[in-house]
């Protein structure tokens, strides 16, 4: 029998996988879509923020047909301490027409996406887990799956299998990745009449909230988040592995620790849980990435560590590598050149994208947070910021003069002193700016 043979094979159908399917059978190319889950998204877990642009520049006004939740059209950070919090906010119009971004479900997003893919001629194949890259004198030729059979061939193979992508590593272009590099989410699906939602959070006609929360993860290092679907709330945290490790703490106990938080509490107030997941993100940053082509291959997404998590972007990062390993495909197929000479042009256009510029520009921030100082700036910071509002804000008979010495002592001697503050601005400067 004939061996199955396509112009290309792209293993994963998430955000990275079925843009890049979409990208390459756009232009003719054969293409094997292939995906473990039941169907595109069945298992797959995020925030989650979609954002406008990297999707809009290859389906424009995609907004008009994707199942998306609500745009976003205001965004809070939470600083949380034990019973109270210091909150900044940013909302505007300009958000609403055309939108920057919006929430959505993993589920029915991918599913859409990978739809488009296959409208545009990739073939599905799914419930189908690849197994292994078949390789010819070190060059990948195509892949192993689980099913009888089920080798499949193509000159080049867009490996989009997410954060734990077993073919990577297989490649040997990346180890397992160390605990400090990946942090462990767990997400809740929380149930909530519309009407509710859009009294508590204060929105109407589809507009939505993002909240981000900082403090409270029991001085790991770690973030939070609340965000407004139509009728639901997505309530998760991630840490660090690292810091879960050292801590002994269950990422479930820091979730449940957080919907204790009387300010989260009263906003999910009578929700009924309807999903409940864990996954991890990579956020080892720029230092992290592995190559990211060779002959044969080229890797996206969360499998190349393309995570901003200072900005909360994976899914936008992961399109655009997915597109961009999609327009070196059809260029090689012109040329017929499929060795890492011809499917380097990915590397460079990755370097020259925002994912290389914005992950350099942050690549201090993952030794920032996996340092030794998680606990100064998730545990003792924020608790100290919202005792000095307090202090600031409570009418006691004290002097203002007498309340701003109390506020800034606070502020200092949870950050080790003026020089630990000082330090921490300076190594926070640093660390965000290359
Ligand atoms: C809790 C959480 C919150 C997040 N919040 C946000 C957010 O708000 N905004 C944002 O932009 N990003 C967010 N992210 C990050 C974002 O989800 C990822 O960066 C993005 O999904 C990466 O896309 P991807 O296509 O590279 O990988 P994935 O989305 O992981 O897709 C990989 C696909 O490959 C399939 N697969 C894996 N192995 C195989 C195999 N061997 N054979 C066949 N198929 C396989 C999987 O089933 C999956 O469908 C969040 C992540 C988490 C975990």
């Amino acid at each position: 029998m004939d061996k199955p043979r396509f112009d290309a094979i792209v293993v994963g159908a998430g955000p990275a996988g079925s843009v890049a399917a979409y990208t390459m059978a756009k232009q003719g190319l054969r293409v094997a879509l292939i995906e473990r889950g039941e169907f595109p998204g069945a298992k797959n877990v995020f925030g989650g923020v979609l954002y406008r642009k990297p999707l809009e520049d290859i389906i424009p006004e995609f907004w008009k047909e994707a199942p998306l939740e609500r745009r976003v059209v205001e965004q809070r950070l939470w600083v949380l301490g034990h019973d109270s919090v210091v909150g900044f906010s940013f909302r505007s119009a300009r958000f609403q027409d055309p939108p920057n971004a919006w929430t959505g479900q993993r589920a029915k997003f991918d599913a859409w996406l990978a739809g488009k893919a296959e409208q545009a001629g990739a073939t599905p194949i799914y419930e189908t887990t690849v197994t292994s890259l078949i390789r010819e004198g070190g060059r990948v030729v195509g892949v192993r799956t689980d099913r009888e059979d089920g080798d499949l061939y193509a000159p080049v193979t867009v490996i989009a299998d997410g954060v734990n992508s077993m073919l990577a590593k297989s490649l040997g272009v990346h180890r397992e990745w160390r605990p400090d590099q990946v942090s462990l989410a767990v997400k809740e699906v929380l149930a909530l009449p519309r009407g509710v939602i859009e009294e508590r959070f204060g929105v109407r006609d589809g507009d939505g909230v993002t909240i981000e929360l900082v403090g409270e993860t029991f001085g790991m290092a770690g973030l939070g988040f609340l965000y407004t679907n139509q009728d639901t709330l997505s309530l998760g945290v991630g840490v660090m592995v690292s810091d879960l490790r050292e801590k002994g703490v269950k990422p479930y106990q820091v979730l449940d620790h957080l919907k204790q938080h009387p300010e989260i509490r009263r906003l999910i107030e009578g929700a009924e849980t309807k999903e409940y997941a864990a996954h991890l993100i990579p956020e080892g940053g720029f230092d992290a990435m592995p190559p990211l082509a060779g002959d044969g291959w080229m890797v996206c997404g969360d499998a190349a560590q393309m995570v901003n998590a200072a900005h909360r972007e994976g899914t936008d990062l992961a399109m655009l590598s997915g597109r961009l390993a999609g327009e070196t495909a059809v260029a090689c197929h012109g040329t017929g050149d499929w060795t890492v000479g011809g499917l380097g042009a990915y590397t460079r256009a990755i370097r020259n994208s925002i994912i290389q510029r914005d992950l350099k520009k942050y690549r201090g921030l993952h030794g920032l947070l996996a340092g030794s100082q998680a606990e100064t700036l998730f545990g003792q910071l924020p608790q100290a910021l919202n005792d000095a509002v307090y202090e600031m804000l409570s009418v006691d008979g004290q002097s203002k003069q007498d309340k701003q010495k109390r506020a800034m002592a606070l502020i200092r001697e949870a950050a080790g002193g003026t020089a630990g503050l000082a330090g921490i601005g300076w190594r926070g400067w640093r660390a965000m700016n290359g």
